[in-house]
């Protein structure tokens, strides 16, 4: 095989500052073309169906999809099921995760009518593309994907598959088989977008192009938000689903109060905001803040005295007020299971219909058209 340019410094450097304060200052520079030419856009981004989706990912990712869905930004939203599989034996109560999944993205105000809501294992070209795209990766540069190193340390003893180690060359493809531009995520993925840009680069090198002009696959970019918002779990780790530790969107309000009484804090009852030093606390104050749309230091500075009795009380009746319209509406949704997999049915066929032209370009491009 074909030495390619060494890649490991390039993923490495995707982790670096000086890299992170470029696509920081990037970022800023793509919000403003979104804002002005919205059309322009294409965004992939998506969950694997391992558990049922909770706040954290409401406020760290649910809510920006939508902010950037309502600019105009032409959505496709992957539920990526194949992914369930990179590490662990099973794929659980699947199907029920997918429409459970369906229902928030839509009671969250994803419409179905313009975006494309999809999972992989109904979408055979996206995958298709995994082979050629496998050929241009080696093994030595998937092993040393820092987020590839850091998924398996989470898996503990678990050998690693080959789907685990292959994953960034999946995620490639589905970003690359809708040729979506602009990839909303947080730091820690920014070197399987490099890896996304790699791909594409290297297919252009070494198959060709279909029309001369352009590449096959565009240069997707990512977009970091203003501020990483991450929301710890009731035990004062980072909220997981797999953790047990979470607050699901469809819960109710009883059980959020009741959750949220036992969340871990402080003994100081004076509160502050001071995500290093109070993680608990702070974390409270954060949710506050996002579910009222203040800023933490003033939900903080309200609370004063009261303690963290006070705190969960306002975070509670906070919460609740946010999320009430959602859990209403995807209670209706989940009423109706006909409708929403008449939803994932719809964004099937359409994400079916861009991977097919997709894949005929690259078989045009490689000359397999026979
Ligand atoms: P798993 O336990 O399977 O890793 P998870 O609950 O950590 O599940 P992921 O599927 O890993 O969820 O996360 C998908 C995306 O959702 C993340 O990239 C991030 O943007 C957002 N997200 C998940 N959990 C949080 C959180 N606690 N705070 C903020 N954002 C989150
Ligand atoms: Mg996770």
């Amino acid at each position: 095989m074909t030495e390619f340019e060494d890649t490991g410094e390039a993923l490495a450097l995707a982790d670096s500052e000086a890299s992170l304060a470029r696509t920081q200052r990037r970022s800023r520079e793509l919000e403003t073309q979104i804002a002005a030419r919205p059309e322009q856009f294409r965004m992939l981004t998506g969950d694997r169906p391992t558990g049922l989706l909770h706040i954290g990912h409401y406020f760290g990712s649910i809510t920006n999809r939508v902010r950037l869905f309502d600019l105009g930004v032409d959505t496709f939203i992957l539920i990526a099921d194949y992914q369930v599989i990179t590490d662990r034996d099973g794929v659980g109560p699947i199907a029920d995760r997918v429409i459970n999944a369906v229902a928030d993205y839509v009671a969250a105000g994803l419409d179905p009518a313009k975006a494309t809501i999809f999972t992989h294992s109904a979408v055979p070209a996206l995958n298709q593309l995994m082979l050629p795209f496998l050929s241009l990766v080696t093994e030595a540069e998937l092993r040393r994907n820092p987020t590839v190193k850091s998924e398996l340390e989470a898996t503990g003893d678990r050998p690693m598959s080959g789907l685990l180690l292959t994953y960034p060359v999946h995620q490639a493809a589905d970003i690359l088989f809708c040729k979506a531009n602009v990839v909303p995520v947080g730091k820690d993925q920014l070197p399987h977008l490099e890896q996304t840009r790699v791909v594409a680069r290297r297919f252009d090198e070494r198959y060709g192009r279909v029309d001369p002009a352009r590449p096959v696959f565009p240069q997707a970019e990512a977009l970091l938000a203003e501020r990483a918002v991450t929301i710890l779990g009731l035990d004062g780790t980072k909220m997981s689903k797999s953790k047990g530790n979470v607050i699901e969107l469809g819960m109710d309000a009883d059980t959020t109060a009741r959750l949220i009484k036992k969340a871990v804090t402080d003994s100081d009852r004076h509160i502050t905001y001071d995500p290093d030093a109070r993680p608990g606390v702070s974390n409270l104050v954060n949710l506050a803040a996002l579910a009222t749309g203040r800023t933490p230091e003033d939900v903080a500075a309200e609370i004063g005295d009261g303690g963290a009795g006070t705190l969960k009380k306002f975070v509670t009746e906070a919460l609740n007020e946010r999320l009430r319209p959602h859990r209403e509406k995807r209670a209706e949704l989940m009423a109706d299971p006909a409708y929403l997999h008449a939803v994932l049915r719809q964004g099937n066929e359409k994400a079916n219909a861009v991977a097919d032209q997709t894949l005929a370009e690259v078989r045009t491009a490689m000359q397999m058209v026979y």
